[in-house]
Formats: C-alpha cells, structure tokens, sequence
C-alpha cells in the first residue's frame, strides 16, 4: 500500500476527496488530517456571519467526504514536519509517515503588532473567530457594544465588517442603537489592489452604513479597547477583529520545506514543494514560485482538480500535469444585506442581482461536496 497524507481540509483537498471517492485508487491508503470535522467555504462566510446561511450550508463535512473517499480523517492539526524523512507529528502525539503529501492548510491574518494576539479576535482561524463572534453578537444584543473596530481593509475585512454590521443590527431592538463601525487600514484606500470603481461604490456603501474609514491606520499597538496608530492617534472600540494580510503557519519554515520571503511553502508549476518531491502545497500556504496569486479561495479551488491528478500520478511515479492559471479572477464581494458588487479587472457592477448571481454559484459548488457519487 502506498500512503497519501492530506495535511489541512482546505478547498483544494476537498476537490482531492471528491475526485479519489469517484475514482478510488485501490493501492492507496489516504489519511486526511484536520482538527475540525466541517470545513469552511470562503465564499459564504460573509453571508453566514450575516446570517442568511446556516451553518450547515457554508461548510463542507469533510467525515462525510472522506467516508467517500474511503480515508481516514484524524481529528488533530500538523505541528511539524520532518519533510526529509516524510513524516508528520501532531497535536495529539502521533506521527504518521507518508509516501505522498498535500499541504492546503489556509492562513491566518499577520497579527505581529504587540497586544492583537491578545486583544483582537483574528478572523482565521475561522471556526474560532464564527464561536466567538456567536457569543459577541449575544453582547452586542445586550448592549455591551458601543463601537466594534475591524482592522483590514481588504475585501475581507469589508465584506466582514458589513456582514457583522447587518448581524448586529438585526440582533438589537432598535437598529439606529446598535453598535457603531469602524474599518482601519494601513493604505491609503479600501480595497487598494481593486478598480476605483469597486471602491467607489463600497465607499459609497460604508457612508450610507455609516461606518467611520480610517485609511492610512496603521496599528502599531493594541491595548484593551483602545488602538494605538503610527501617526500617534488612539482610537476606542469594546471588540476589535483582526482581518489583516496572510500570514503562514512557523511549521512550514521550520519543517526544512523551502519558503518565500513570508514564510509560505514554494511550489513548482506542478504545485509540488521546490525543495522536496511527492510533498505538494495548495491553497493560501503555497507560493508559485512562476506568479504571484493573491490569496483567495478561488485560487485553491481551481488547483483542486490538477492536485488530484498529480498526487496520483506521484503515487505511481508517473509525469505530472502543470497547473496553469490567469492571475485575475471575478470577484463577487458581498456588502452585507443580500448585494454584492461584482469586481472584474477594471469593471464594477452592484446590485441585488449580483448576490442572488453570487448564491447560486456558491450554493451550485456546495452542492458538488454535498453528494460526490
Ligand atoms: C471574511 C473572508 C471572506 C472571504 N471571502 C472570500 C471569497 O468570497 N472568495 C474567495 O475566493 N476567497 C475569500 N476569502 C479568502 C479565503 O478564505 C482563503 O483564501 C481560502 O479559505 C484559502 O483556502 P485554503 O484551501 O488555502 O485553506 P482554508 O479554506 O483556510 O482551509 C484550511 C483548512 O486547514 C485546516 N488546518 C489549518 N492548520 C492545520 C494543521 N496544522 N493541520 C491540519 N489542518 C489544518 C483548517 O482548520 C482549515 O479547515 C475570504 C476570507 C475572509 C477572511
């Protein structure tokens, strides 16, 4: 039997499962490791903070997937590597020792400033931050809130922000009483790497929402309640949520793996570690070494399907297929109350239209996790 270990059920790993449950590999013994037994999908987490999605329908059930797929899943999480001598140590204690490994382990936000481990609730892990913002919004609802804060203006901290926004408003007596919004970033805009138009139009949205932007924020200390920026202002907020930059587990550094400048594992076109064979990297963790890709979901899913191949061919020694990707994507950011606007290279479309768009393309690639035979 030949061992293939899936460290992490991101979105790429799922595609894997999906497709080893429709062809199973019959030599092959699979171990899927994964400290949670439903994974996430990126794409309805804002609607699923907002409450239009239960959480059943924003996650994946990866024991289901894996029974499938005829693996084992193991409820624990990677926390080394020895990627010479191939073999994984976990939480719990135990080693397990492959012939083939995937890494698609996502990110968590880069939370280096002194006091945001300790004083902020970091959107990633996100089966943490969905608990603890659960007990939160039950606060907000007694009116223990006054002022939340998120730091990160990218689309996530955005889409973020008013999907907590629109909870937060539904959940108190009187919306215009409920907790006031504040969204920091370091740059000079929202949604820097976006077309003016998409930024434009969230503006637009965060004025009429009444959120307070704070552009060019950058946080150098967080005490309790209280942010302190580089230019020397302070500003209040009971609950502050840390949506910032990928960052990469240490393990992967620590584990030998080669690495970029930011600590995240570097592939090869074949999404195969440049320093060790028949170790593969997808998802946020990985780094291209040929392009640059943001670090987003979608990217992770369109490797699901070249992933799967080249960890079968890997497994049998045969030549693996490149995985070839355009760097842009359409981006479908949702603003909180069942719209979304539609960002796609220059262009910018809002609308209602554009989530109803969004939800059936979302719950369409659900549906394939759903029931994979
Ligand atoms: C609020 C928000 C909204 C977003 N919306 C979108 C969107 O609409 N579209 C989009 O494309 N992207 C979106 N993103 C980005 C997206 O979430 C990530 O790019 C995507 O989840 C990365 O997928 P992944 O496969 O790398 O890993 P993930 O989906 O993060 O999955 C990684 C899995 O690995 C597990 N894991 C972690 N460490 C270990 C370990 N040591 N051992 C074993 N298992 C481990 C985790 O529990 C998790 O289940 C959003 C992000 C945020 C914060």
């Amino acid at each position: 039997m030949k061992r293939l270990l899936l460290i992490g059920g991101g979105h790429a790993h799922v595609e894997v499962l999906r497709r080893f449950a429709l062809r199973p590999e019959p030599d092959v013994a699979i171990t899927l490791i994964s400290p949670h037994r439903q994974t996430p999908y990126s794409g309805m987490l804002p609607g699923l903070v907002a409450g239009h999605y239960r959480f059943d329908e924003a996650h994946i059930d990866l024991a289901l997937l894996a029974q499938w797929a005829g693996a084992v899943l193991l409820p624990t999480c990677v926390e080394r590597l020895d990627a010479a001598g191939r073999i994984a140590q976990c939480a719990d204690g135990s080693k397990h020792a492959f012939d083939v490994c995937g890494i698609d382990i996502g990110s968590t936000p880069r939370m280096d400033a002194p006091g945001a481990r300790e004083y902020t609730i970091g959107v990633k892990p996100i089966e943490r931050f969905l608990t603890r913002w659960a007990q939160e919004l039950d606060r907000a609802r007694q009116g223990a809130h006054q002022d939340i804060a998120v730091v990160g203006g990218g689309a996530g901290g955005l889409e973020l922000l008013l999907a907590m926004q629109h909870a937060a408003r539904g959940a108190v007596a009187e919306p215009a009483h409920g907790p006031r919004f504040q969204l920091l970033t370091d740059t000079p805009t929202i949604l820097a790497s976006h077309a003016p138009v998409v930024r434009r139009s969230f503006e637009r949205v965060l004025a009429a929402r009444e959120v307070a932007v704070h552009p060019g924020a950058r946080v150098i200390e967080v005490d309790p309640g209280q942010l302190r920026c580089a230019d020397g202002s302070l500003i209040h907020a009971d609950l502050i949520v840390w949506a910032t930059t990928a960052s990469a587990a240490p393990w992967i550094r620590e584990s030998e793996l080669a690495v970029d400048a930011n600590g995240f594992m570097l592939i090869d076109r074949h999404l195969e570690s440049t320093s060790h064979r028949r170790i593969f990297g997808s998802g946020d963790i990985a780094a291209l070494q040929s392009a640059r890709l943001p670090k987003s979901g979608v990217f992770a899913v369109r490797q699901g399907p070249v992933l799967a191949h080249n960890l079968r061919c890997a497994l049998r020694d045969l030549p693996l297929r490149p995985f070839i990707t355009k760097p842009g994507a359409l981006a479908l950011i949702s603003t909180g109350d069942r719209c979304a606007v539609m960002a796609w290279g220059r262009c910018g479309l809002a609308g209602k239209w554009v989530w109803r768009w969004k939800d059936f393309i979302d719950r369409r690639f659900m549906a394939k996790y759903k029931r994979p035979l």
